[in-house]
């Protein structure tokens, strides 16, 4: 059996439902120390992290993932129970064998292949292990993160082995995400009689068309890596259940995807001019999900580019689509970040399963990228 192979398989067989790690970061933990990286497990809250580093020198390549998988559903509805990893005709079923295990699995042979040909290399060497990216995502990448630079120290490369294969393994090749923004807003009017309502203030009257108006903002045209930003409201909550009660308040929970044209800061303030200008009373709870960012052509993108071409055959496309992920807390720190790995096609969903055959297929991209950046 490969190696991989067997690797992802004790994984998976932890039931690590998000933020239990169950045991996996040790089993990582134990085969880096073998390598001669120095692990450290960083306990933070509920969640379990692992940082581990070989070397010292520049640049710092760093592997990056979670142990952490998404709640299973049902599981009389899995063909095979989720937390067994089970070979069927050409498929590893189970919880986490496409998002992320198999991964992490397939990216620390590659280093143990890479290292015993080349246990001198031009850099360092680290992995950043989380049991928070499906969750909250507070005390897990972004603790460490904040951790590593109050000591000073940085990730210049990181390949993040979220499965960001389409169709194929090794189509598609993430060089950037769109940022994040969810809002809770608070239109506060005056409960009353509908017979009376010139004694109430319709909260949803007030709402109404201040939310036409952000719905007809065009924001932008995207740019060259990424599409329009687009604003989308996903909730909408008033009134007590009564047919003749204006309510006291309504509720509009909204989120935006923006792209590099926007921040952050410019969006909170044109939304909250049309709020004003509307003349509505309101309290309103920013939450920044993830800020935008983007890889430039260079080291890491060519890099893994050559190494999905000359192991897989295909020229992968470099894309900035998808929903965030854990690269929105490590590229702000300077780093070049780009997200590699299995398909996505069954992430999430009862049978989620992946091809063994690409369990050695993305183990050997990994070691192609690290000697391309590391040297043979
Ligand atoms: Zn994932």
């Amino acid at each position: 059996m490969s190696d991989t192979l067997r690797l992802a398989q004790e994984l998976i067989s932890r039931p690590s439902v998000t933020p239990e790690d169950a045991g996996c970061q040790a089993v990582l933990g134990e085969r880096l120390e073998k390598m001669g990286f120095q692990v450290e497990s960083m306990q933070i809250g509920d969640v379990t992290n692992l940082w581990a580093r070989r070397g010292s020198a520049s640049p710092l390549l760093c592997l990056a993932g979670h142990t952490d998988v998404v709640p299973t559903g049902d599981e009389s509805h899995w063909t095979h129970p989720p937390f067994v990893p089970t070979e069927d005709s050409d498929w590893l079923f189970g919880r986490g064998s496409a998002d992320m295990k198999s991964a992490l699995a397939a990216m620390v042979v590659a280093c143990e292949e890479y290292l015993s040909l080349q246990p001198d290399p031009e850099g360092s060497l680290a992995f950043l292990i989380t049991s928070d990216e499906e969750g909250i995502a507070v005390d897990g990448t972004r603790a460490v993160i904040e951790r590593l630079s109050d000591r000073g120290e940085h990730i210049d490369l990181c390949i993040i082995g979220e499965p960001s294969s389409s169709e194929t393994l090794g189509d598609t090749i993430r060089v950037g995400r769109r940022g994040s923004l969810s809002a809770e807003l608070t239109v506060i009017g005056k409960q009353g009689h509908v017979a009376y309502a010139d004694m109430a203030r319709n909260p949803l009257h007030d709402l109404t068309p201040a939310l036409n108006e952000l719905l007809e903002i065009h924001w932008d045209d995207g740019n060259d890596a990424f599409p329009p930003s687009s604003f989308q409201a996903t909730n909408i909550k008033a009134g007590t259940g009564a047919m003749n009660v204006i309510p006291g308040e309504c509720q509009l929970r909204f989120n935006i995807r923006y792209c590099t044209e926007q921040t952050m800061e410019g969006l909170q303030g044109r939304i909250e001019e049309v709020l004003d200008r509307h003349g509505l009373e309101y309290r309103i709870l920013w939450r920044d999900v993830g800020r935008p960012f983007l890889t430039e052509e260079g080291l890491l993108t060519g890099a893994v580019r050559q190494a999905v071409l000359d192991e897989l055959g295909i020229e992968p496309q470099m894309s900035t689509g998808g929903g965030t992920s854990d690269g929105r807390f490590i590229a702000p720190s300077g780093a070049q970040v780009v997200e590699v790995g299995l398909l996505n096609a069954t992430i999430h969903q009862v049978d989620e399963r992946t091809p063994i055959e690409d369990l050695d297929r993305i183990k050997n991209v990994y070691r192609r990228a690290i000697e391309n950046v590391l040297g043979r």
